[in-house]
């Protein structure tokens, strides 16, 4: 990061130093002991298991130069402290301050389903031109975003932030210190529908992200999405909150970007065309899928504000990797497997299921579905939609596992066509005498079913 004096920190935070070292320069905000270096500053957060005061004395033999904290731990009495009421907030007010000495664009993505992937995408198509910095992994909270911000270094041109959120309220308190320059908005889905009760409602939540927008912000949303599609008649009250411009893009529909001409090509991933300043462009990304396109476009836009050349966005695209678990493919013992264990949403499972439709295409299908977590009193509908989509995308077998197997195995409606199991282990006995060579497997569950225990127990 670049420096900061603990005067400068402790104005920001507005909290109580206490010790003489104001002049004291920080390069770097350390909130785990573990991995604290000498002279940063030591953040003490709380959290459900931990509760970083505890950590001090060992954040400070490692060297920490200060500690910012809502009790003064008496360790050196010469040490530096700042004290505040709440080390979350002020973790957030130190990161708003941060970005405040960047005059250069940031990017905040939110949506249902698909922000750690267009949040890559994004990175990936601007990375053609541009030293991008981004959201590690799926680091999308309170606590993930101060981190990723305060991490920003001189030398990068753009930061990419993902912005989770539960429910009301959320993306605002994540907005405010980002000050997004531009927004993307990938979905309004089902996912945590029991906290908001409606997807107007989630819609809405996520709309807060434009409240940490200036006047000249840039909205992109995916047309695709019936609510984003028709955002004024869904929210016309965002009239008022976003004085803003609003970008779409879409696939085979019109919009600012349109993909057109879509290819899937098996494992190699989708091609498509893009018409971009009246000229026809060719794209491909190394995934497979219609949502890998949506959030292809996402990238194009968001290079084409930034003043990379369509040439650029073809080439940065071509450079797109899945991360771990988000639909990458492996063949054990002849058979393919689409590892999409990272989580499950009944908007993620749509897509999933068309791609282990179109990866079988005369081959047999079998789906491996674990439980979505999170659904509250949609659980039930929402397990029978799944069903109802495996049949829809011609799955030949379904095993399932978790509490709303039924819920799902009822949407299937043919007994023959799927099994209840109780275990990871008894899903790898049962799949290994029921699969052939050149059979196609689904792996997919919310994160804690630990599906990817199936691969783990396969190769035993
Ligand atoms: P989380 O809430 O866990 O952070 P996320 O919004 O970051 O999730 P990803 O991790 O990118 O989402 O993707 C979750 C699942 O959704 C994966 O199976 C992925 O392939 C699929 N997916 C990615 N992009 C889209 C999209 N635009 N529409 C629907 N599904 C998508
Ligand atoms: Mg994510």
């Amino acid at each position: 990061m670049k420096s900061m004096t603990l005067d400068e920190i402790a104005r920001e935070v507005a909290g109580e130093l206490r010790g003489d070292s104001s002049n004291l320069k920080i390069e770097q905000v350390s909130t785990d002991s573990r991995k604290v270096k000498p002279g940063d500053l030591f953040l003490a957060l709380r959290g459900d298991l931990f509760d970083g005061h505890d950590f001090i004395p060992q954040a400070v033999a490692k060297g920490a130069g200060a500690v910012l904290a809502e009790r003064h731990v008496l360790t050196d009495p010469a040490l530096p402290f700042i004290l505040v009421p709440d080390t979350r907030q002020a973790y957030l007010d130190l990161a708003k301050a941060y970005r405040q000495k960047f005059d250069k664009p940031v990017i905040a993505v939110t949506g249902s389903v698909g922000k750690t992937s267009t949040k890559n995408m994004i990175a990936a198509v601007l990375s053609a031109k541009l030293k991008v910095h981004k959201t590690a992994g799926n680091f999308n909270n309170e606590i993930g975003l101060p981190q990723t911000i305060l991490g920003w270094r001189e030398d990068q041109d753009v930061m990419v932030l993902e912005m989770g959120m539960r429910g009301q309220g959320e993306i605002r308190l994540l907005t405010g210190p980002a000050r997004p320059n531009i927004a993307v908005i990938t979905n309004i889905g089902v996912s945590h529908i029991e906290r908001l009760g409606s997807r107007e409602n989630i819609l809405k939540a996520k709309m807060e992200i434009v409240e940490g927008m200036g006047e000249k912000g840039l909205l992109i949303l995916n047309g695709n999405d019936p609510l984003l599609g028709e955002i004024f008649a869904t929210f016309p009250e965002l009239k008022n909150k976003f004085t803003g411009r609003i970008l779409t893009v879409a696939v085979e529909k019109p919009a600012d970007y349109t993909a057109f001409d879509l290819e899937h090509q098996g494992e190699a991933g989708v091609s498509f065309k893009v018409e971009i300043q009246g000229k026809t462009y060719p794209f491909h990304i190394a995934a497979l899928g219609e949502h890998h396109v949506a959030n292809g476009l996402m990238g194009i836009a968001c290079a084409m504000e930034l003043g990379l050349s369509p040439e650029e966005a073809q080439a940065g695209m071509a450079g797109f990797r899945l991360e771990t678990m988000r639909g990458e493919i492996l063949e054990l013992d002849g058979i393919q497997f689409i590892n999409d264990c990272y989580n499950a949403s009944p908007d993620s499972m749509k897509s999933a299921l068309a791609v282990l439709k179109r990866l079988a295409r005369g081959k047999k299908s079998v789906a491996v579905l674990g439980n979505i977590f999170e659904l509250g009193a949609f659980a039930g509908p929402g397990h029978f939609q799944v069903g109802q989509m495996c049949r829809e995308n011609d799955v030949d077998f379904t095993v399932l596992m978790g509490e709303n197997a039924v819920d799902v195995a009822a949407g299937i409606d043919n007994e023959e066509k799927c099994r209840i199991l109780a275990s990871h282990e008894e899903i790898v006995s049962f799949l290994k005498a029921y699969l052939q060579p050149g059979d196609v497997v689904l792996l997919k569950g919310s994160r804690g079913m630990e599906m990817e225990r199936i691969l783990t127990l396969w190769q035993k």
